[in-house]
């Protein structure tokens, strides 16, 4: 298990479309502890393949409370909604991609969702609340798609400028 760097805005690799994942074999597992590390690491509750640069369908996501101190990680291989309804529900997103960047967001506030798991065993899961959104922000990276592109240009705009300039910072050193 390893904790790798995730890729931030601006960075084409984000708007990717990620592909299919043939079989869950023994990469796919390596990948998905990995993910599941770094997202652990960088204190995320959800993370896809592309924000490390590998352009699977996977996502990995732990919802648990984190004060209980006992991780319950979750992982979707081909994640596909088979159901969501119309009631939204809003939450102030966030995202390691993303960094230091909120927005309220509204999404389905629930979903049914088909995918495979960690073992390559197909499940169908119904999520609500958090659960729900976290999966439909996922996928989201899955086609290409940040949070940010639900806000308005300005907004979004004013979002990539700071993050760029964030990122063309030169080091200062005192000597
Ligand atoms: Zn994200």
């Amino acid at each position: 298990m390893a904790i790798k760097n995730i890729i931030t805005e601006p960075n084409k690799i984000l708007r990717q479309v990620s592909k299919p994942v043939e079989q869950v074999g023994k990469e796919e597992q390596n990948l998905m502890d990995d993910m599941l590390d770094t997202m652990y690491s960088a204190k995320g509750i959800g993370l896809a393949a592309i924000q490390i640069g590998v352009p699977k369908r996977i996502i990995v996501l732990d919802i648990s409370d984190k004060e209980k101190k006992e991780n319950k990680p979750m992982y979707f291989v081909n994640p596909v909604v088979k159901n969501k309804n119309s009631d939204l529900s809003t939450y102030e997103e966030g995202c390691l991609s993303v960094p230091n960047q909120f927005a309220e967001i509204d999404r389905p506030s629930n979903c049914e969702v088909e995918y495979l798991d960690y073992n390559g065993e197909k499940k169908l899961l119904k999520a609500e609340g958090l659960l729900s959104t976290c999966i439909q922000h996922e996928m989201d990276h899955l086609e290409g798609i940040l949070f940010i592109d639900y806000l308005s240009k300005l907004k979004k705009s004013m979002i990539i400028k700071k993050l760029s300039k964030q990122k063309n910072k030169v080091d200062r050193i005192v000597v």
